[in-house]
């Protein structure tokens, strides 16, 4: 739909807001922007997006054209990274890596900044940008605010580290992490916090920490999350526990999607082979399998999950990633599960490589339950669906997003399973068990069926999220 400024519809009298919106790298950044996006759309409200191409994923180029095609009113800002030396860092991990080169060339959007017309009134920056991001607005003169991308235990956890880490410098052991207590919400052991985070030389574990601090200079926080979901982190970020004066934080989740595609109408893969294969599953018997957009499993871990899905009876939906990022996946799915796998489960199970429209996948009447990594965004739309999810942690926040959901009654995690950097493998017995607990698990399918109606009403007219974007807006609008 073309979009028009309230600007024009008034005749000029009224200065439509402008907020460029400053995108990180990853799918699972993007999607909260991008949907944040969508909700502004119809609000009167001018939208430019800075975008660097190419994209680090194949997926998140299919997005971008996605969200231009979808909102032709979004005007596009082309950013050109400054080249970076990768041999100056150890992480090789790609999409670090262009965070880090985004860091290093925000300073680029000064001129665009300066320059746009109609005049630029808020920015909206990614977290892992914050800290280079803030100052330029401040600079500038504009109202800077952050999308943070994850759960708000996520949030309280960022705020909370760079002051833990300045405790330890006083203590007995100065650098060694341990369990960090986060106040007014529970204790992380050390097991469960983001890898990096153990070492304080490490890339990601500079920008986390000099993103933390300077988010008390935001001039707020938008979360796509809900009060009902993480009460505990939001009541202690909200009421300065953790930091003093930390910005207002808006929870606005869950956030829908701006998907067009057939299968976010009907509930589906949106996939036609798919959707009809789900069609006859009986309601609540499939289990549906997937790690996000950057979890690769090994190859041997990956056909213990094959094992388990052959042994456990269930009809079964399997989104399989080979590699981290999708343009370096040439793997034939008929290799890596082994001879004759996709014969033997044909009928009752479906293995793909391909993108799924998960969101409205997960509200097909055959899904019984989730196998997640803990994406937040997975855990949203599985709650909203009123899914049960069974996490698998694999990497980074994946494990404080699992604890997240666990207290929150949307899931169980699988605690003991291996992640990141440990090479022991989880059974095919072992998650065939643990499968058919969550499937069998009443308790937990009422609490989660608590959670679906919480969301919706979270996100319904008078509710917290919506009061939360009607004020946010407001504020963008000047008038609140
Ligand atoms: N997603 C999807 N189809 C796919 C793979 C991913 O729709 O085939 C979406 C998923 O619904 C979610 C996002 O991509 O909105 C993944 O974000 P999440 O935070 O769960 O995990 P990440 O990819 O960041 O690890
Ligand atoms: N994050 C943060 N501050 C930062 C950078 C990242 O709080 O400066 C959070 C963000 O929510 C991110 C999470 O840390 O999703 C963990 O990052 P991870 O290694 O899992 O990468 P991602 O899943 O975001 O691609």
């Amino acid at each position: 739909p073309a979009m028009q400024s309230p600007g024009e519809l008034d005749g000029g009298a009224y200065d439509a807001p402008h907020v460029l919106f400053i995108p990180s790298a990853g799918i699972g950044h993007l999607t909260p922007v991008f949907r944040v996006i969508a909700g502004f759309s119809s609000r009167g409200i001018d939208v430019s997006v800075v975008t660097v191409l190419p994209t680090v994923s194949a997926a998140e180029m299919d997005y971008f054209n996605g969200l231009f095609a979808d909102y032709p009113g979004v005007r596009r800002v082309d950013m050109h990274l400054l080249p970076l030396d990768a041999s100056e860092f150890t992480s090789e991990d790609p999409f670090f890596l262009r965070w880090e080169a985004l860091r290093r060339s925000v300073h680029l959007l000064r001129p665009i900044i300066t320059n746009a017309a109609p005049r630029i009134t808020a920015i909206i920056t990614d977290i892992t940008l914050t800290s280079c991001v803030i100052p330029i607005a401040k600079e500038l003169d504009v109202p800077c605010h952050v999308l943070f991308p994850t759960a708000a235990t996520m949030l309280s956890l960022n705020a909370y580290y760079p002051g833990y880490l300045e405790q330890l410098k006083g203590g007995p052991a100065p650098g060694v992490v341990g369990d960090v207590d986060i106040p007014g919400v529970f204790r992380v052991p050390r097991s469960a916090l983001p890898p990096a985070l153990l070492d304080v030389n490490k890339l990601f574990t500079k920008q986390f920490i000099d993103n933390g601090r300077e988010m008390v200079r935001a001039d707020g926080v938008l979360v796509n999350t809900f009060d009902a979901v993480e009460p505990a982190p939001l009541t202690a970020l909200r009421g300065g526990k953790i930091v003093p004066g930390y910005p207002p934080v808006y929870t606005i989740g869950p956030l829908k999607s701006h998907a067009t595609k057939a299968g976010d109408k009907a509930g589906g893969a949106g996939d036609a082979l798919l959707d009809e294969w789900l069609g006859q599953q009986r309601a609540r018997s499939v289990v549906y399998v997937a790690f996000g957009n950057r979890s690769a499993a090994r190859l041997d871990q990956i056909r213990e999950i094959a094992a388990d899905l052959e042994a456990c009876g269930y009809p079964f939906l399997w989104v399989l990633k080979t590699t981290k990022v999708d343009r370096e996946d040439d793997a034939e799915l008929a290799e890596v599960l082994g001879d004759g796998y996709l014969e033997r489960v044909k009928g009752r199970g479906t293995v793909t490589k391909g993108w799924v429209e998960q969101e409205a996948l997960l509200k097909h009447p055959a899904v019984g339950m989730f196998v997640s990594h803990g994406g937040w965004n997975s855990a949203l739309e599985a709650s909203s669906a009123g899914v049960p999810l069974l996490v698998w942690p694999q990497l980074g926040d994946h494990r404080v997003n699992a604890m997240a959901a666990v207290s929150a009654g949307i899931g169980a995690w699988a605690e003991h399973w291996s992640w990141d950097g440990e090479d022991t493998l989880v059974t095919g017995q072992d998650i065939a068990d643990k499968v058919k607990e969550v499937m069998a698990d009443e308790k937990l399918r009422a609490s989660v069926a608590v959670a679906r109606k919480e969301a919706a009403k979270a996100v319904a007219e008078g509710g917290t999220s919506y009061r939360n974007m009607h004020d946010f807006i407001a504020k963008l609008k000047g008038v609140a």
